[in-house]
């Protein structure tokens, strides 16, 4: 196993560097750097770069108008483009249903669906989660019935990210009451515009607007919409949380603001001397920085297994955990670090063009919201504590 980067991916790296410093549009690297708030235009504009660079699908292969990159070009990719300050890509229609499409959906699926993800033409949400189906996820109660070419769909599902945007939401529904749960599930892609859809939106602690609920009431859906075969949504579900996953641990981000946490602390000061220099705050930005670069090499293990066509296994749970853990754990030194002044709660300063002056250093306005947003990257994906149960069961035998 080699862990160095080689002279071909170093050169890549140069090239990624130098194309997100020159084509990411600068009030789009303004907020990304300074955790404003960024809109659906945003990330469709810088999706559209990409694709105009012909790295739309960095993890694409080169059939389906992707990029054909290994994973370690991958990642770093991922790396590059969070460190100058890109938008994350938005998950749920490249990293997400576009893999189960490809390997499940049929020929006139994949040509209706892929290209408009690309070209981030359609915007996707995800239908998973329902109240009473998070973690266990089979028990899910959202109904399909099928009545001649159609499916009339009822139900609700909650914890929808970013569907107030979307244009398609692919959905887990029950098609079989009468089989174990697993075996009686179906995969649909549901247009958003539908009648009888409702999305509602949940305001989240930190006063925004991210994720919602959906209600689905006698939702007619063609039978052409199903990817795969009817009752057997379960596994595509399976493959599909498998690439959720992966993608979680968030090194370049966890990188970028690891840096910005140490601007901050060289900027703020106690008894009268920066903040870096103080022996407590120091050993608690070592420790959080030993975890990262602990963890970034875990990544290239994992990397270098799957170059090897090795596929990761329980591996991404751990990538998942301390991946979480360690970007929780800078957001609250970020707040430490600000100390009172990350109180004031002013939402109109992690948008674009607010004017007024900010309560204390400008560096302070985002980080409280931030702190609290950030707590659910240890829910979403797979709760920690289920991912510790995969570790405990398919690593430790236990
Ligand atoms: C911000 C956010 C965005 C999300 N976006 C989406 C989305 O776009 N689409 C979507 O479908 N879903 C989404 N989710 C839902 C997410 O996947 C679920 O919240 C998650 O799977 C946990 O399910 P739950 O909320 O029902 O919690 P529960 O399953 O009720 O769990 C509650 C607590 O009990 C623990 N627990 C449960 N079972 C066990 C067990 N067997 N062993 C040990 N501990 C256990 C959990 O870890 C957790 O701490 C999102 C969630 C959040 C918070």
């Amino acid at each position: 196993m080699n862990l160095d980067f080689t002279a071909d991916e170093q050169a890549f790296r140069e090239e990624v560097r130098a194309f997100v410093r020159d084509q990411l549009p600068a009030p789009i690297r303004h907020k990304v750097l300074n955790g404003l708030h960024l809109t659906k235009q945003d990330h469709v504009t810088w999706q559209r770069t990409l694709h105009d660079q012909g790295w739309g699908g960095p993890s694409w292969p080169e059939r389906f108008g992707g990029t054909g990159w290994d994973p370690v070009r991958q990642y770093i990719f991922e790396e590059e483009c969070a460190a100058g300050g890109a938008p994350r890509l938005i998950p749920f229609g490249l990293k997400m249903v576009a893999p189960v499409i490809m390997a499940f959906g049929n020929a006139t699926q994949q040509q209706r669906y892929l290209p408009k993800i690309l070209a981030a033409e359609e915007w996707w949400c995800q239908g998973y989660s329902e109240p009473g189906a998070g973690s266990d996820l089979a028990s899910l109660r959202t109904r399909a019935e099928r009545i001649g070419d159609r499916y009339i769909v009822n139900g609700q599902k909650t914890w929808n990210t970013l569907g107030q945007h979307a244009d398609w939401i692919f959905c887990l529904v029950r098609t079989d009451l009468d089989v174990k749960p697993q075996r009686g599930i179906s995969f649909l892609l549901i247009d958003m515009r539908t009648p009888g859809i409702t999305v509602r939106p949940i305001i989240t602690m930190d006063g925004a607007h991210e994720v919602n609920e959906v209600w689905f009431e006698n939702v007619e859906v063609p039978v052409e919409n199903l990817v795969g075969e009817e009752n057997q949504g379960w596994t595509y579900a399976k493959f599909l949380l498998g690439h959720e996953r992966t993608n979680i641990a968030g090194i370049g981000i966890a990188k970028r603001e690891l840096a910005r946490l140490k601007r901050i602390a060289t900027i703020e000061r106690k008894r009268g001397r920066p903040l870096i220099d103080d022996p407590l705050f120091a050993a608690k930005l070592a420790e959080v920085e030993i975890d990262l670069t602990a963890l970034e090499l875990t990544n290239l293990r994992v990397l270098s297994a799957e170059a090897e066509k090795r596929a990761p296994g329980p591996e991404a749970s751990i990538l998942k955990i301390k991946g979480t853990e360690i970007q929780q754990a800078i957001t609250e030194l970020l707040v430490q670090a600000v100390g009172p002044y990350a109180l004031p709660y002013r939402r109109e300063a992690l948008e674009a063009g607010y004017q007024q002056d900010p309560v204390g250093p400008a560096h302070a306005a985002s980080l409280a919201a931030n702190y609290l947003n950030m707590r659910k990257l240890s829910i979403y994906g797979g709760s920690n504590e289920i991912q510790k149960n995969i570790i405990s069961q398919q690593m430790l035998g236990l």
